[in-house]
């Protein structure tokens, strides 16, 4: 089954054809990065608009990478919520009319399934059941992963996201926006032992996290020194990323544990973080468990995810209405 994909929930625009739930025959994401930098952070109005100018041109493009064209569809699957509304109005929208002018059937997915589903875009994904931690940035979870799409949330974010925390301390530092991805590359320069900063483990048999007082941390060291940091910022760059690191790694590794299970899958844009992959990956063959990741291109927002869950779905006549609506808050998972 080809089915087409689509995402418009935040800032990017992304459309991917993918053949029965696992092998990518297309992917491709138009960022709006360059708009939304000098404002640092997304502008909702601004991404909406630019999710209308790039939504035709991006699924054709999708359509011919794959060399495929709209009578080979099998379906389509669109995200539906969370994000932002007016952004997730657009790709929503016009899912529907696509769906309904080629009489193929067509599913609304949830974002958060779509980014557990992006391990199974991986050559080597997991065997159910697994323990999946989720770290994007508006989410940070883990869940119990029985089936495609059968899952238990173990626990979540009391506060801040992991992938909030690098954009903020990116800010912070100076380093622009979004920040993920610039502070991982700075970090790998510091000294990860240099400066200890909080790490938040709260209850330690719960799965839940918290990462703001940490964020608070950090912004209390760099006003400290404000005069002097110069030479400072990739060792406080590497010592937040550590505290990060560490706390995810301990809290799956035990969820992992708790559950009996012997593998982990790590989804999100923060699962693009090398010193994450590394450490999860050494501590899991310590602990025999095994580790899976998406490839690196597939942690971040993607449509070959959505494509990937709402296969499932449309397999076994699972469903959207043409009355359906989108939604900005969690619902499920
Ligand atoms: P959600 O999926 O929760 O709705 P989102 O879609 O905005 O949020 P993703 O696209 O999954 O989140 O991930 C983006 C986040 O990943 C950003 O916060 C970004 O800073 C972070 N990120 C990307 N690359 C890295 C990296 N190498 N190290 C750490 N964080 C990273
Ligand atoms: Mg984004
Ligand atoms: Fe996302």
């Amino acid at each position: 089954m080809i089915i087409l994909g689509i995402e418009t929930s935040c800032d990017e625009t992304a459309a991917a054809l993918v053949e029965d739930g696992r092998r990518i025959l297309s992917s491709i994401v138009a960022s709006q990065v360059d708009i939304h930098h000098r404002y640092g952070g997304v502008v909702p109005e601004l991404a909406s608009r630019k999710h209308l100018e790039s939504i035709v041109p991006v699924t054709l493009e999708a359509l011919e990478d794959a060399q495929i064209d709209f009578s080979r569809l099998d379906g389509i699957a669109v995200t539906q919520g969370p994000g932002l509304v007016g952004a997730l109005l657009v790709g929503f929208s016009f899912a529907k009319g696509l769906a309904r002018m080629l009489k193929v059937p067509w599913r609304g997915v949830n974002h958060l399934e779509g980014h557990l589903h992006s391990v199974f875009l991986s050559d080597a994904p997991p065997p159910f059941p697994f323990v999946a931690l989720l770290a994007s940035g508006g989410h940070t979870s883990i869940y119990y992963v029985t089936g495609p799409t059968c899952f238990q949330l173990l626990g979540q974010t009391r506060d801040d996201a992991a992938g909030e925390a690098f954009d903020k301390v990116s800010k912070m530092l100076g380093l622009g926006y979004p920040g993920g991805a610039v502070l991982g590359r700075l970090a790998a320069r510091g000294n990860p032992e240099k400066i200890k900063f909080p790490r938040a483990y709260l209850d330690r048999d719960r799965f839940d996290f918290s990462f703001s007082g940490l964020k608070t941390a950090v912004n209390q060291y760099i006003k400290r020194h404000g005069d002097d940091l110069d030479g400072r910022i990739a060792d406080i760059a590497a010592g937040f990323q550590e505290a990060v690191v560490d706390v995810l790694v301990e809290k799956v590794i035990r969820a992992a544990e708790t559950t009996a299970c012997r593998d982990i899958a790590m989804v999100g844009g923060v699962a693009a973080n090398e010193r994450l992959r590394c450490r999860l990956l050494h501590e899991g063959t310590d602990k025999k468990i095994s580790v899976h990741v998406p490839p690196l291109d597939f942690c971040g927002d993607n449509a070959a995810m959505i494509a990937a869950v709402g296969y499932h779905y449309i397999r076994r006549g699972d469903l959207s209405q043409m009355t359906d609506d989108v939604y900005s808050r969690l619902k499920r998972p």
